[in-house]
């Protein structure tokens, strides 16, 4: 029997003919892959709705589907906006809440207040895309090889290959059935996923070589942006390199700082093994997974709060 909360979103889908699709700012493949995906399903599904997945682009990502500007003269009062792997609307790339006629949230971040008309929250979920794959595949929207090879992206992309402890039986289920049902090629997707230029590697080994461990296994390393243009790369380069030190041995916890000049802030990226840090974040203004958070911070002092503040993390860890 199909989920009731399925079978409402997708009456509220049927009911509307303009639909605005956002996601967090700072996206990444899951946050990206989920809106293209979702714009498709219902394209495909009800070819005469107006449906408009948003947001600022990121090049590097141009490869899972492009993104749309919303026209002029379109009337958000008479339309559905549907939020994306996101739990607040502060953190929404799009407009605000209160332009549109009824809103809706589909989230795998830890359930925050509700913000949403609507909403299927489901923290044990590895990434947007599984909820939307299950979504799509609960309440029979048809899909083709296109979307379903770009909800294996995000799906793969945020659990890191199956990699992290919020993959479960129904990731699995889910990409198989991806696998099963649409033929999928897995090589274009990981060659999307994992290709990189050379100077990326190198800027990547040179964080490892220089992060610093403090005695409590945590780890951190400051990238500046003469750093950012030494080895040619860009900003959020650093931000998805992150995930790479997972398994380090010495490492219950490490961040990076990176400076974004043109918005004059510290972008700050957090994993842990074990250690629960979204409530640190949280305390500093971010947020996020139990074990993947980040912060966005005006100064380098309060850089070196959360660092401090983290490491504290370890620390208990360490004496427990
Ligand atoms: P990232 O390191 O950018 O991949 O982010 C890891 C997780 O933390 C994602 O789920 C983000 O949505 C969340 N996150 C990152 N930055 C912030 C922030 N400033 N506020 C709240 N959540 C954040």
């Amino acid at each position: 029997m199909m989920n009731n909360i399925h079978k409402q979103v997708l009456k509220k889908i049927k009911e509307f003919n303009t639909i605005v699709i956002a996601r967090h700012i700072g996206p990444d493949p899951d946050a990206i892959t989920s809106e293209v995906a979702l714009r498709n399903i219902i394209k495909l599904n009800f070819p005469d709705k107006k449906v408009y997945a948003i947001g600022s682009g990121v090049s590097k990502f141009k490869c899972f589907g492009i993104l749309d500007k919303i026209p002029e003269g379109v009337n958000f009062n008479d339309a559905l906006y549907i939020i994306l792997d996101v739990p607040r609307f502060d953190r929404v790339d799009g407009p605000k809440k209160e332009d549109f006629k009824y809103t809706i949230k589909i989230d795998h971040h830890p359930c925050e207040e509700k913000v949403c008309d609507l909403e299927i929250v489901d923290d044990t979920a590895a990434s947007c895309t599984q909820m939307i794959t299950e979504f799509a595949l609960e309440t029979k929207l048809k899909m083709n090889k296109e979307i379903a090879e770009t909800l294996y992206a995000g799906i793969i992309a945020d659990s890191d290959r199956f990699l992290l402890s919020y993959t479960s039986p129904k990731t699995l289920y889910l990409s198989a059935m991806l696998m099963e049902k649409y033929k999928i090629e897995l090589m274009p997707i990981y060659n999307k996923l994992y290709e990189r230029p050379l100077k990326e590697r190198k800027f990547e080994s040179f964080l490892i070589t220089n992060l610093k461990v403090t005695s409590n296994g945590f780890g951190y390393i400051k990238i500046t942006n003469s750093l950012i243009k030494e080895f040619d790369v860009d900003s959020s380069t650093a931000s998805n390199m992150i995930n790479d030190l997972n398994f380090i041995k010495e490492l219950k916890c490490w961040a990076f700082s990176s400076y974004d000049e043109n918005s004059k802030i510290y972008k700050i990226n957090i994993r842990s093994r074990n250690i629960s840090i979204n409530q640190v974040a949280e305390k500093f203004n971010g947020g996020g997974h139990k074990f993947a958070s980040g912060a966005r911070l005006k100064d380098e002092e309060m850089v070196d709060a959360l660092f401090n503040a983290l490491d504290e993390e370890c620390a208990k860890y360490k004496d427990e």
